[in-house]
């Protein structure tokens, strides 16, 4: 069996010191924020190039603490990519604000610009670029309608620890950005945590001020805020992992070229980042035109795939009541009809590679 992603043997590699990590986490009682977290968030804000951040509780409500600080809510309208996990636009309406759905553009899967800059309104307030799957979106096109209009930028960098364009590392070029350290990311804790970081001090005193109840003091509160707070048993394992970081992300890169060059020699279509990127692979996708059929060719043979994203977001019965019409987004939805994920994990190993390589060139058309 080859699988989609395993998890395990991170763990097995590292296990004496991440049981240790735990251990040290358990007998200081530090298990909410503290110090293991103000250590990890200097490390993670450090290999990252960014100047303000710190752990919260996951990718998710790292967007919501985003568009609140950016003071964000009711009324406003924030342009969303529509081929992305719902996580980058749940926040949107939780905070009050609509999310208006952007469609993509064929080669790169980013937002497309034209169809951006129409959507843009008195009301629009934000736009939230996704480095999806690992691929570092064109920022300076995104930038520069932001500061045309007046727009806050956040990144959701959820599945781009480590990207980067021409050396700079993604997160660090709009107003805020956001991460997941769910399980699977490329950064993965040993349960749910996320992140938040600014360039900016004010955004990112706000954010942490959001974090923890809105408290300067044990029970001073300046303003209404939630529990967004991360555990010290996240980071501290986070800890651990942070120094292999560098070492996975080359191994992810190093698999997705050999995907590459086999499949492009095909005419496959496979992701294709922009000048000067370095795409992280968080997904390894590649577009088919019969997409049914390999499914059930892998699923005979035991090797395990996913689909990112089957359902684009206007096409979501959750958000049937933003009023979208199936055939109104034609790009990102005949990519979701179109799209497969091949297996991708930094420990894959070059045979495995070679045996999905087989098994999908024996029946995948372009
Ligand atoms: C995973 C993910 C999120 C949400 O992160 P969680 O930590 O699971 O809440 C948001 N956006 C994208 C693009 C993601 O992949």
């Amino acid at each position: 069996m080859i699988p989609f992603n395993d998890l395990r043997p991170q763990f097995q590699s590292l296990r004496e010191e991440i049981l240790a990590a735990v251990d040290a986490v358990i007998e200081s009682q530090s298990f909410i924020q503290g110090s293991f977290v103000e250590k990890f968030s200097a490390a993670f804000l450090k290999l990252h190039g960014g100047t303000y951040g710190t752990g919260c509780s996951n990718g998710t409500s790292a967007i919501t603490l985003a568009l609140r600080a950016l003071e964000i809510g009711n009324g406003d309208e924030v342009l969303v990519p529509n081929n992305t996990f719902i996580g980058t636009a749940e926040p949107v309406w939780e905070v009050g604000a609509k999310p208006i759905l952007v469609d993509i553009e064929p080669e790169n899967y980013g937002m497309d610009l034209r169809h951006l800059e129409s959507l843009i309104s008195s009301k629009t307030k934000a736009i939230i670029p996704v480095h999806l799957f690992g691929n570092p979106v064109d920022m300076a096109g995104i930038l520069s309608l932001a500061t045309k209009y007046d727009l806050k930028v956040i990144e959701d960098c959820a599945q781009a620890h480590l990207a980067a364009v021409n050396g700079t590392p993604v997160g660090t070029l709009g107003h805020a950005a956001t991460f997941s350290f769910y399980p699977g990311k490329n950064l993965g804790a040993i349960g749910d945590a996320g992140f938040v970081m600014s360039e900016s001090e004010s955004v990112y005193q706000q954010m942490r001020l959001l974090i923890d109840h809105g408290r300067r003091e044990k029970y001073l509160h300046d303003i209404l805020g939630g529990n967004y707070r991360m555990d010290g048993i996240q980071a501290a394992v986070l800890s651990v992992k942070l120094n292999h970081l560098e070492a996975w992300t080359n191994s992810r890169i190093r698999i997705a070229k050999t995907y590459d060059k086999a499949l492009q020699l095909l005419g496959f279509k496979t992701l294709r980042p922009i000048q000067n990127a370095k795409c992280v692979y968080h997904i390894y996708p590649v577009e088919v035109s019969n997409r049914e059929d390999i499914l059930a060719h892998f699923k005979k043979r035991e090797i395990q795939t996913g689909i990112h994203y089957p359902i684009p977001l206007s096409c979501q019965p959750a958000f049937e009541f933003l009023g979208y019409k199936k055939g109104q987004f034609p790009i990102s939805e005949k990519i979701a009809s179109r799209m497969m994920s091949l297996p991708m994990y930094p420990e894959l190993s070059e045979n495995q590679v070679a045996t999905v390589m087989q098994e999908f060139i024996e029946v995948a058309k372009p």
